[in-house]
């Protein structure tokens, strides 16, 4: 594979950002590689500058449900865009948009739109404390929130239940309002309500964590954070930034019937442009500025090209059969891998949930905490990544990033897929 161009590209944009990227995941680090430069997108398939070609499985880290540059999207954006591209005051799109979310979804009442996933959850637990004037935030290792203060935080060492934070720049006193505990714990749950009863704000968790493998959780580990919210009076917040019109229309809060207190929203909620978003019922969103006391704000929120372009995707999700046919092209794809690697009795299981899937390296068929990941076993990552790129499928340059189908993804490309992994195990575990 030629790659020269992007290393080029590489080369130069090393001058101008931090590690030559505007987001540190992109920067191939961890498949020791260099970054490939993007061209163009076209249905499921990806183009780099040096004109390779890939079937794309990152799908922009899980935006992109139609695929690439579909065409409603890209007639709503164009269309939008005649009329100018942001105004500082309402348009109907907003209007738009939140009417064929909220009328759908039976979890929400009212929403507010920003900018991505990262304000959208440090807006939501701001709200969380605002309307609890509790402070203590509960989050669990395993779990992104995007790069909020208050939750860039990882369990500290020993039996502290307090977290340390897990960037530079985050003060002390920030990472000592958040209680980071092991997924799928009922015990350290318990007793961390018990030993902060009055001061829990909420409770946090993407419903289904796909940030750091896809740790998908038993259901009645969901329910017992709702009964331990309702107890105590704290919110329960389902992060579904990537699970929201992924899993499902209604998300996780629809998957498994449980209604969280607020939800966050992003990725696919914009259609491919910038748009996160947060929810909630009537009673907690009037809490929200210029009703409420809780201040929130944005320049370019609901901006009127993004609300175009999201709602043409959404009006897509919304069409009959949609997530089946997802769902069901996923669901092949992983079981004929996970046959491949149990006949040849490679340690690979890929786990799944709709349109999702994780390759994880062992053999066990549940891993529900970040514990239970063995990372020196990332270096069959790399070779499978380096070997998938090869054979023209393009994989998020981390073995903890999840995979996404998008409905660009035919029968056919899901056999292309197929093959290429299996021969990329074989390269994998040659030895
Ligand atoms: C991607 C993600 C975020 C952060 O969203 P950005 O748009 O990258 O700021 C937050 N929470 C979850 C669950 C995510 O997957």
């Amino acid at each position: 594979m030629n790659s020269s161009k992007s290393q080029a590209h590489y080369q130069d944009a090393l001058n101008y950002f931090p590690g030559g990227v505007n987001s540190p995941v992109r920067a191939f680090r961890s498949v020791n590689g260099t970054p490939l430069f993007i061209d163009r997108g076209e249905g499921c398939h990806m183009i780099d500058v040096d004109g390779n070609r890939f079937i794309d499985l990152c799908c922009s880290w899980g935006p992109l449900i139609l695929g690439h540059n579909p065409p409603s999207v890209k007639a709503a954006i164009t269309e939008a865009l005649e009329k100018g591209t942001s105004f500082g005051a309402p348009t109907a799109y907003g209007n738009k948009l939140a009417k064929l979310i909220i009328e759908n979804n039976r979890f929400i009442d009212m929403i507010r739109f920003v900018n991505s996933g990262t304000e959208a959850v440090m807006s939501a637990v701001r709200l969380a404390r605002g309307v609890t004037g509790k402070n203590k935030i509960i989050k669990f290792e395993g779990c992104y929130h995007g790069h909020v203060d208050h939750l860039l935080v990882k369990a500290g060492s020993g039996l502290a239940t307090f977290g340390e934070s897990s960037s530079a720049g985050v003060p002390e006193a920030f990472a000592k309002e958040t209680i980071v505990l092991p997924l799928n714990d009922r015990v350290a749950l318990k007793s961390a309500f018990e030993k902060y009863a009055d001061d829990i704000a909420a409770i946090i968790i993407e419903p289904v964590p796909a940030n750091n493998g896809l740790l998908l959780q038993d259901p009645s580990f969901l329910e017992c954070l709702r009964l331990h919210c309702y107890q105590y009076e704290s919110l329960l917040i389902f992060d579904e930034v990537i699970s929201g019109f992924r899993v499902g229309f209604e998300g996780a809060a629809g998957h498994y019937g449980i209604q969280p207190d607020i939800i966050t929203y992003g990725k696919i909620i914009g259609g491919g442009m910038p748009v996160g978003a947060y929810a909630a019922s009537r009673a907690i969103m009037k809490h929200v500025s210029p009703d409420g006391p809780v201040y929130q704000a944005g320049t370019l929120s609901a901006n009127p090209v993004a609300m175009a372009a999201g709602i043409a995707q959404i009006e897509a999700c919304l069409q009959d059969g949609f997530y089946e046919g997802l769902e069901a092209k996923t669901k092949k794809l992983v079981e004929s891998v996970n046959q491949f690697a149990e006949d040849k009795g490679y340690p690979v299981h890929l786990f799944t949930i709709a349109s999702i899937f994780w390759i994880a390296f062992t053999k066990a068929d549940s891993v529900r905490a970040a514990s239970e990941i063995e990372a020196e076993k990332m270096s069959y990552f790399r070779t499978l990544h380096q070997e998938m790129l090869k054979q023209g499928v393009y994989l998020g340059p981390s073995g903890y990033e999840v995979g996404f189908i998008s409905a660009a993804h035919q029968e056919e490309h899901i056999s292309q897929i197929a093959t290429a992994m299996q021969n990329a195990l074989d390269v994998a575990f040659a030895n």
